[in-house]
């Protein structure tokens, strides 16, 4: 197979390729969205570029404050140049307010602001069930000393983003994000970050800037991502 050739898909809404050397790979953000608990699948024209616009903008940012991520370059029209990594089976998803799963399954009312933050961590499998500490560890996705590193890392990320988000008058509510080891042994921060894995508030109205607005069918996805990447790049 070409070098150049499809690699693997990366879920739904990425595929990958081989990159430049055998070290990079090159990640195609898809115009596809889904909500695997409202059972919706759409394409929608527009929102793989935004993605990895916003998602190259947050990883720039990220590695300014010195948190190290396997971005290498935004190619634009949705491609997005990457270190290769080795990935944990997992999704580190921090919590600042309730939302989404949280109001659904525990009892706890929509918007309450989690201080200290909460982590949540699902396995990349099936349907995403959550993970403790004790599955993690017996499962071999990571080992006690990796996982520690994982949920600094997650504390990091998020304190880093909350901030720089209400610096835009936006509330960061919930983020998902992956991991992977780099050639040192590092744990860095892969995949996206955007509103495709995550809820953003505005915080005087509260209205939603993420993919709740597909969810909930509460209007155009591709302008409410724009305006979110706008906002954010003031
Ligand atoms: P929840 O636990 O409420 O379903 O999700 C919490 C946050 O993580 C939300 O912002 C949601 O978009 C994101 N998230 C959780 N699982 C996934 C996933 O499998 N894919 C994506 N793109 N985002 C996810």
């Amino acid at each position: 197979m070409s070098k150049k050739g499809l690699l693997f898909n990366c879920g739904k809404s990425k595929v990958m390729h081989f990159g430049e050397d055998e070290n990079t790979l090159v990640m195609s953000f898809l115009d596809s969205v889904s909500s695997y608990t409202y059972n919706k699948h759409e394409r929608i024209v527009g929102t793989g570029v935004v993605r990895c616009d916003i998602s190259s903008f947050i990883f720039e940012k990220l590695e300014e404050k010195g948190i190290k991520t396997h971005f290498i370059k935004n190619l634009n029209n949705g491609k997005m140049l990457v270190k290769k990594i080795d990935m944990f089976k997992l999704e580190v998803i921090p919590r600042n307010y309730a939302a989404g799963s949280m109001v659904r399954n525990y009892p706890v009312i929509h918007g309450t602001r989690f201080d200290p933050p909460i982590l949540k961590i699902d396995m990349k499998y099936s349907n995403d069930p959550m993970l403790n500490d004790d599955y993690i560890v017996a499962l071999g996705i990571a080992t006690k000393k990796e996982l520690e590193r994982i949920k600094e890392l997650a504390h990091e990320v998020n304190n880093f983003l909350s901030s720089f988000f209400l610096e835009k008058e936006l509330l960061l509510v919930d983020f998902k994000f992956e991991v992977g080891r780099n050639e040192k042994g590092e744990i860095i921060v892969g995949d996206e970050i955007s509103p495709d894995g995550m809820r953003v508030w505005d915080r005087n109205t509260y209205v939603s800037m993420d993919k709740d607005v597909f969810r909930f069918g509460k209007g155009d996805l591709v302008e409410a991502y724009k305006e979110l990447q706008k906002r954010l790049m003031v």
